[in-house]
């Protein structure tokens, strides 16, 4: 079991976060939610369980802003950067962007969801298995 300690943050480096591996469920998602919450085409994810992420920064917990029946999505109140998801359950995904060190191969996406929504002919081009519309 990868018991890998990760650190990240927002742009400004308010927001600071350290997340205890093991990574869950690694993704990408291109639904129009993590497209309009942080302007890209698609974004990529890894979920830990609540209790192995703390914010570390001077700004505390970023803000949320509630974004679907289960769900909140996190960003810095300074510098507005997106940083995840924070869910009811007791799970929160982080965007990949975000971490420090975000070549770690365990944090690489093996899935893909809300294909439809991928711009024809933008590149690159989906290599994950297509999840569908499975959201995370
Ligand atoms: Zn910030
Ligand atoms: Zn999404």
């Amino acid at each position: 079991m990868n018991q890998a300690l990760y650190q990240g943050g927002c742009l400004c480096g308010q927001v600071r976060f350290e997340a205890r591996g093991p990574a869950s469920n690694p993704h990408t998602c291109s639904c129009q939610l993590c497209q309009r919450h942080s302007g890209a085409l698609t974004l990529a994810w890894v979920e830990f369980p609540r209790e192995r992420v703390t914010w570390t920064g001077p700004g505390g917990a970023p803000a949320t802003f509630r974004s679907s029946d289960y769900s909140s999505r996190a960003f810095c109140r300074a510098c507005g950067s997106s940083l995840g998801a924070i869910d009811d359950q007791p799970t929160i995904a982080l965007l990949l962007g975000c971490f420090d060190d975000n070549r770690d191969p365990a944090l690489m996406p093996h899935s893909h969801s809300f294909s439809d929504r991928w711009p024809e002919g933008w590149q690159p081009a989906p290599t994950t298995q297509d999840k569908g519309g499975q959201h995370e």
